[in-house]
């Protein structure tokens, strides 16, 4: 019986745990990566002397596929808590100790009114039912929390301080999202399974360890953009362009979309009706950050801003020599979720022009400082998980599982908005072929259902 052949879209870390498991089954696998290097936003990249991470900074420590992973590759003992910051919250004139944890402390914290810091106690049974019942690398499992927006849920339950002081900044720092636009549902699966399970990880190397060792074990082929994938009753065809523009057609049994949410809905001609409505509701938040290497040392120094603020920027982060991993001191600044729609009104997606006025305001000696900078934008940050979202990927996963196609999806969209969460889909995606792969040989019927 020959080999079953499959063609992965995207090196990020849900296309390469994909194609890394579906080769321990038996699949000939290639990964076709548009960019220069596999990764995709689990990785760093180097400019001049600035080297910069392109999305993740930490791992979460659930136990699941990437904990799995690490241990299968030889990884464990480049496993590293990563580094420790204080993390100050601005809020206007105010400023005060923020937690990324949560915990007892909580109950403790001057920045909260004592009525809302006793209201937290309501959180319990939920964070509860999310620790028994939610997987943390799965939003879908998530539902109960998932029918009206985080800054409703928390309003309602604790109170406005709670979500506007506390949560809110937070949200905005780490993800750009604001508490009106997201459901609880990534708040409640997330911090339930954090509780207790210790620090938050990197890896000796940066966070772009385990992409790297992911890639050395599977054929990926970076610098190779797929136009279209046409799905067929007996093959898939790959529409290709390689960075010298040459452009061919390429052929396997399946397709394994492993991109961006935002791209299956213009890359795959025709698929399913459901696969068409489940890709129009996917949406992604873009982020503007800058990287700047400075002359001078700094002192370790993180703040999130609130929007009562009135500051543009989301996130601003001091990196002093010791931490940095060039060994030079640096700034890292993010904009907040108002100042998108400014930077992409400029067709440079200019990102600095925009957070000036606040970049001056935290850092004066900023232009006699800076030795080197870099501007970068990324379109597709995360996944939104507005509320119903978690709804429509479980709707749309038991299509994918209920009906055997040619091409299958994975990515964070479809599980977490966490690399831990993208590469438990990769898992998923390997299994769920072989499963179909297995069910067709046992009956021999072709697997496309169309
Ligand atoms: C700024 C930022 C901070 C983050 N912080 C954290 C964090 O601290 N902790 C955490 O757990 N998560 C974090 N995340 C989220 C995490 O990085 C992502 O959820 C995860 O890496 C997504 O992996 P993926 O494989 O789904 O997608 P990606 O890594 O985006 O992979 C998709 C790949 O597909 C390629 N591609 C797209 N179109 C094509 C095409 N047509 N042809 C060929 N290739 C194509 C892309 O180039 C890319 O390499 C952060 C993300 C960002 C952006």
């Amino acid at each position: 019986m020959t080999a079953p052949t499959a063609m992965v879209v995207g090196a990020g870390i849900a296309g390469l745990t994909a194609a890394y498991r579906l080769a321990q089954r038996g699949f000939v696998v290639r990964v076709l990566e548009a960019a220069e290097a596999p990764g995709g936003r689990m990785t760093e990249r180097r400019s001049g002397s600035i080297v910069f991470r392109t999305g993740a900074r930490l791992i979460y420590p659930f136990p699941g596929e990437l904990s799995s992973l690490i241990d299968e590759l030889g990884l464990r003992a480049r496993v590293r808590p990563a580094p420790h910051v204080s993390l100050r919250c601005a809020d206007g004139r105010e400023e005060f100790d923020l937690s990324l944890s949560v915990g007892p402390h909580l109950l403790l914290t001057g920045a909260l009114p004592v009525a809302e810091r006793l209201r937290m106690l309501r959180l319990l049974p939920s964070l509860a039912h999310a620790r028994l019942r939610v997987d943390p690398d799965q939003l879908a499992t998530a539902v109960q929390f998932d029918s009206r927006s985080m800054a409703a849920e928390l309003s309602a339950h604790v109170g406005p301080e709670f979500c506007y002081r506390w949560v809110e900044p937070l949200f905005r720092g780490a993800r750009n999202w604001n508490a009106e636009d997201v459901s609880p549902a990534f708040l409640f699966a997330t911090s339930a399974h954090t509780l207790g399970a210790g620090p938050p990880l990197t890896f000796a190397g940066g966070i772009g360890e385990l992409t790297s060792e992911l890639a050395k074990r599977v054929r990926v082929e970076c610098r190779t953009r797929v136009l279209s994938v046409i799905e067929k009753r007996t093959t898939c065809s790959v529409h290709v362009e390689s960075h010298t523009g040459h452009r061919e057609t390429l052929h396997s049994d399946y397709v394994v979309c492993a991109t961006e949410g935002t791209q299956p809905a213009t890359l795959i001609a025709a698929p399913p009706a459901a696969a068409r409505s489940f890709f129009a509701g996917v949406r992604y938040n873009s982020l503007g950050a800058i990287h700047y290497s400075l002359r001078q040392d700094v002192v370790a120094l993180l703040k999130v801003f609130t929007r009562r603020s009135g500051r543009l920027l989301g996130l601003f982060e001091q990196v002093p020599a010791a931490s940095a991993s060039s060994g030079r001191p640096g700034l890292y600044v993010q904009a907040g979720p108002e100042s998108t729609e400014a930077i992409r009104a400029d067709p440079e997606r200019r990102i600095e022009p925009v957070l000036q006025n606040d970049l001056l305001a935290l850092f004066p000696s900023l232009e006699d400082q800076v030795t080197e900078r870099v501007e970068q934008w990324i379109e597709h940050m995360l996944p939104v998980p507005y509320p119903g979202y978690a709804r429509t990927v479980r709707e749309f996963e038991k299509f994918m599982r209920d009906s055997p196609q040619r091409v299958h999806y994975c990515g964070d969209y479809l599980g977490q908005a966490l690399v831990t969460g993208a590469c438990a889909t990769g898992a998923r995606v390997a299994q769920r072929l072989a499963d179909q792969i297995a069910r067709q040989r046992g009956s021999n019927t072709s697997p496309s259902s169309r």
